[in-house]
């Protein structure tokens, strides 16, 4: 085999950059970003129970997403970024596992968030089956936030070694904020700890 020369790498990055910036332009010109940061905040100022708390989360995630992805390379039979670390609270392991009937696993201590992401990378979300997601209505907010904005998932494949990859995304830096502020104080694991594979 050969190696693809660096130049090439580098062009090919370059390239998906190109894309990813008129792509966040298509996007910013139809999407009220302030509005859907807005719908992650008010959920997070409502009074309500965790679970219902997330519900809102999930729903606001969701108007995101069915706005965004006709402009970025995700579509429906890729799952690449299901081979990836996906981080999620306490609450949404408890919601996904009363819907698969399995009690996700009482984690205890701090799990090292940025070590899962080397750990995981290359290895298949449990509930990946058949190259589908099996649990895409409880999935969690992680998933539901992940776009490439590239035209195509050419990065997104975990056989490229990280640094001759890049995956260009928005910024959900609010939405994080919102989601940590509301769900902090509760254990946050990659999907793979609260539900390992037998
Ligand atoms: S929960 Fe579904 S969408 Fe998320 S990583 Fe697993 S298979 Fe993929």
């Amino acid at each position: 085999v050969e190696l693809i020369p660096v130049a090439e790498i580098e062009a090919l990055k370059d390239e998906a950059m190109r894309q990813a910036t008129v792509n966040a332009d298509r996007i910013n010109a139809v999407l009220d970003f302030p509005g859907i940061e807005a719908a992650f905040n008010h959920a997070l100022s409502l009074k309500i129970p965790p679970r219902a708390k997330m519900q809102r989360f999930w729903e606001a995630a969701d108007k995101l997403c069915k706005a965004i992805t006709p402009f970025t390379a995700c579509r429906n039979k890729c799952s690449y970024c299901c081979n990836i670390a996906a981080t999620m609270t306490e609450t949404e392991a408890d919601i996904l596992g009363k819907y698969v009937g399995r009690k996700p696993k009482k984690i205890t201590q701090r799990v090292d968030i940025l070590a899962n992401i080397p750990k995981y990378s290359g290895v298949p979300c449990p509930f990946l089956k058949k190259g589908k997601c099996s649990v895409y209505e409880v999935r969690p907010l992680a998933c539901r936030i992940h776009f490439n904005l590239a035209d195509t998932p050419h990065f997104c494949n975990t056989d490229i070694p990280p640094g001759e990859s890049v995956v260009p995304q928005i910024n959900n830096s609010e939405i994080d904020r919102a989601h940590f502020q509301a769900f902090g104080k509760e254990v946050w694991a990659d999907i793979r700890d609260f539900f390992p594979t037998k």
